[in-house]
């Protein structure tokens, strides 16, 4: 069995009157993530772990944030264009751990509804999908609530019967 393993981390600023969605889920709040996509850091950190897996390039080479076809994109449907990338070339995903860096929102009692979609855009069981939150203590940009940063890292199995590349 042929495995690669690939990290992905993202981080987008926070600021008022934009939508925060973090794993695909959505979080009512003041604050928003400000990105010309829907700025879902932990989503897009799992895009570039699996891309970088796969030896796929990056997400901004497939999602450019100068393509107006993008702005405002849900990056639950970039993550499944992602996943479809990556089984073309015979690979699907094993599991997937994320850590989460925020000082806001609260992300503790929505943890296990994060590693439910995450895993149900995959198409893998819940228990494959690790989200661990982190506080950055009070301290620089995250902890002084100006950005939400997002750690990933994928492990992609050979599909029985698809070619090495
Ligand atoms: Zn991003």
């Amino acid at each position: 069995m042929s495995y690669r393993v690939g990290i992905g981390f993202d981080l987008h600023r926070l600021v008022e009157g934009r939508p925060l969605l973090l794993g695909g889920v959505k979080f009512d709040g003041e604050l928003g993530l400000l990105g010309h996509s829907d700025a879902d850091v932990v989503l897009h950190a799992i895009c570039d772990a699996m891309l970088g897996a796969a030896g796929l390039g990056d997400i901004g080479e497939h999602f450019p944030d100068d393509d107006p076809e993008l702005e405002g994109a849900n990056s639950a449907d970039l993550l499944l264009r992602v996943l479809e990338m990556v089984r073309r070339v015979g690979y699907d995903p094993v599991n997937v751990d994320v850590n989460v860096i925020a000082e806001y929102p609260r992300l503790g009692p929505r943890k296990d509804e994060m590693r439910r979609r995450v895993a149900a855009l995959l198409g893998i069981t819940s228990e494959r999908v690790g989200v661990k939150a982190r506080s950055m203590e009070g301290i620089g940009t995250i902890g002084n609530k100006k950005a939400v940063a997002a750690q990933a890292v994928v492990l992609l199995e050979l599909r029985a019967g698809a070619g090495s590349i």
